[in-house]
């Protein structure tokens, strides 16, 4: 099988069958679409025969089989990539049936399959990183609709101290216009742990709040039964037992289920950093069951 986790700034291709099951990898920077997929094709050309490919990628995507553009990422602003045919080109240059989702919900399958969601029907896979973006599973399968969840830009309760007007270039202040990366960095200066200690306990506290706020939209709408979150910014000291505080606290005790208290309910990723190039893995053998 091969697996594909494509971001921004790089791709990960890899052979095999699992993430503990990987035969050849390697590592491709993002460039333009024709130079990067270029690479890409290169490289399972120069491994043995796979039977498919599952590619967990960037977006916004264009994921409804029946539309001229499926297989597309569509209105990113990742320049060169608005309207690059990653299933078509994939596809076509390999002879292989292609499966592609989004990166999270590729995390959240692959998550589901080795990683803290083993056995679990219904969850989230939540990235926050330079954005915040979401996945999630429904009685085992991958969420879609039109398009996909953008569950980065749900609306989020403001901090009662938080003057900062949001980053999100279509929002402003949604959840990642708040929330991710750059704007912890815009709002306080630079990383909680490079701030003075009262600061930089000021910027977790108030991070932590805004991740309950979108973990509580999250848990009202899909009812999932275990969230997991990755990215950059939950790796920030304390960042778990912060966040499962303040969801408790949001929540406010409705609908009073026990679980959204228990700290197995919001935990990071069994995988690691390897959640997506498992996924990928999940999707190529969903490709040779329904091509
Ligand atoms: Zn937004």
């Amino acid at each position: 099988m091969g697996s594909i986790e494509a971001g921004g700034t790089k791709w990960i291709c890899a052979v095999g069958t699992s993430p503990s099951g990987i035969v050849a990898e390697t590592r491709i920077d993002t460039t333009s679409p024709a130079e990067t997929l270029g690479l890409v094709l290169d490289f399972f050309r120069s491994q043995p025969v796979i039977e498919a490919v599952g590619v967990a990628s960037f977006g916004p995507l264009e994921l409804r089989k029946d539309h001229p553009k499926f297989g597309y990422i569509t209105t990113t602003p990742k320049e060169g990539w608005m309207d690059a045919d990653l299933v078509g080109t994939i596809g076509d240059g390999l002879g292989v049936p292609v499966q592609l989702d989004t990166d999270v919900n590729g995390s959240a399958l692959g998550e589901g399959r080795w990683g803290a969601a083993q056995g679990v029907g219904s969850f989230v896979y939540l990235t926050i990183g330079t954005g915040i973006g979401g996945g999630a599973v429904v009685g085992g399968e991958p969420v879609h609709g039109l398009a996909h969840p953008e569950m980065g830009h749900v609306s989020v309760t403001r901090h009662p101290d938080d003057g900062f007007g949001g980053l999100c270039p279509y929002h402003g202040d949604c959840f990642e216009g708040l929330a991710a990366g750059p704007a912890i960095v815009a709002r306080w200066g630079d990383e909680p742990r490079y701030l003075a200690p009262a600061l930089g306990r000021s910027a977790a506290e108030m991070e932590a709040f805004y991740v309950a706020e979108g973990l509580r939209a999250i848990v009202f709408t899909l009812a999932p039964e275990l969230i997991i979150v990755g990215g950059g910014v939950s790796h920030m000291d304390g960042f778990f037992p912060a966040v499962r505080s303040a969801l408790i606290t949001t929540l406010a005790g409705y609908p009073g289920l026990p679980e959204h208290s228990s700290d197995a309910f919001v935990v990071p990723p069994g995988l690691g950093d390897r959640s997506g190039i498992a996924g990928g893995f999940v999707l190529a053998e969903r490709a040779v069951r329904t091509p």
